[in-house]
């Protein structure tokens, strides 16, 4: 048996790979005692605009903060509700609570695990509507409905075209949570591009196991909405456009400069690692070609209209916990994204969903497990996660 490890994710080639890049940017900020705002934040906030094909870029804190910070430069307010799904990282339903707004779930679909045009358009239907201005009220919460929020799970790019057409009919925003979509691609009919160039505004995370980490925290928003980026710049320092003269108040969320400094030298690598992530993926589908097509396992579904960025790749089975527990013992390291849904979380019981509310959520969140994916991930490593794969499933179901 080999003993080596494979890692879930690797983060220190990368930055071995850099290394003296990085110091050297570090030193400079050091030398100039440069650390928060100044031209390296200007100079990512334009190279990441520029990447994501949106006019603004806006340089946060944190993913958290950008997701909250583009609802409310959005319009949504406290009273507000905001429609999401179950089946993501907490961080997107904060972002929401932080806002002041109430969250909605709908359910996802069954293939792409991302928010389901099918169930949006069911859950809104279904509404009852205000009498004065006709928005729909939150079936949870009664709450007028201002925003959806579709995420781009695992770095694949929502139904856009869908979900824009049905928030459209009821006169709704779309914020897009694109933490986990650096550099995806969108090909739909009304709409291309990529990943944070979809909506009204997209919430980046820089955290430094996403597709474009920081060393450290760090977040931003795209936009195309000159009003929006500039609320945002505001709200992000304290609510002031002049030094103490404040016209709102605001929040502590502003982007280090050490750290736009890491994140421009890493941006100018992202197009390789995820091509090598989208190599990876596709090595992946051909090792598990048999096994996917006996029903063994499920492997991650790409529409025609997508180029996703391969954050992670996840795949299903009904023996799930067995499948990991098995990789594990043979050191093949795994995660679950995410095995709790939200709606069933301890913190959100109070909101009194029961299990069986969404049925494809909960029972996708049971099934998925995450595999090693990054982009030094090697085709060697890739074939023993595969012949582990593989023993387990005849263990399990002996043809
Ligand atoms: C990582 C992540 C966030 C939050 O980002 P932070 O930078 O950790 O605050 C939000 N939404 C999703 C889907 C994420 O994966």
């Amino acid at each position: 048996m080999a003993n080596d490890i494979v890692p879930f994710l690797d983060l220190v080639s990368p930055h071995r790979e850099l290394e003296e890049e990085l110091i050297a940017a570090a030193r400079e900020a050091i030398r100039g005692a440069r650390f928060i705002g100044g031209p390296e934040v200007e100079g990512l906030e334009k190279e990441f605009a520029a990447y994501c094909g949106t006019k603004y870029c806006v340089g946060l804190s944190s993913g958290t903060d950008a997701v909250r910070f583009a609802l409310m430069a959005a319009g949504v307010r406290p009273g507000d509700a905001v429609v999401t799904v179950a089946n993501t990282f907490i961080a997107t339903v904060e972002g929401i609570s932080q806002a002041g707004a109430e969250t909605e779930f709908v359910d996802i679909d069954e293939r792409t695990y991302n928010m389901s045009a099918q169930s949006l358009a069911t859950y809104l239907e279904s509404c009852r509507r205000d009498p004065q201005t006709g928005r729909p009220l939150g079936q949870r919460t009664s709450k007028p409905i201002r925003a959806i929020v579709p995420v781009h799970l695992y770095g694949q790019i929502a139904d856009m075209d869908r979900l824009t057409d049905i928030a459209r009919q009821y006169g709704l925003d779309v914020i897009e949570d694109a933490c986990q979509a650096h550099g995806a691609e969108y090909r739909g009919t009304a709409m291309s591009g990529r990943a944070g160039a979809l909506g009204k505004a997209a919430a980046f995370s820089f955290y430094p196991g996403k597709n474009l980490g920081a060393c450290g925290e760090a977040g931003a928003v795209t936009t195309n909405d000159e009003h929006v980026a500039t609320y945002i710049r505001m709200i992000r320092d304290h609510g002031q456009s002049q030094k103490y003269y404040h016209q709102i108040e605001g929040y502590n969320g502003r982007l280090d400069s050490i750290q736009a400094a890491f994140l421009r030298i890493k941006l100018r690598h992202l197009d390789r690692w995820t091509a090598a992530r989208r190599t990876a993926a596709q090595r992946y589908n051909e090792l598990f070609d048999s096994m996917s097509k006996s029903g063994a396992i499920t492997i991650p579904y790409e529409p025609d209209w997508s180029e996703a960025a391969y954050h992670l790749y996840v795949v299903r089975t009904r023996e799930r916990d067995a499948l990991a527990t098995a990789l594990n013992a043979s050191g093949i390291q795994t995660g679950f994204h995410y095995p709790v849904p939200l709606h069933l979380q301890e913190c959100y019981r109070p909101w009194g969903y029961a299990p069986g509310r969404f049925p494809v959520t909960e029972r996708v969140s049971s099934e998925i497990v995450s595999l090693p994916m990054f982009p030094t991930l090697t085709a060697e490593q890739q074939h023993r996660v595969a012949e582990a794969i593989a023993s387990f499933v005849r263990m399990v179901a002996p043809c």
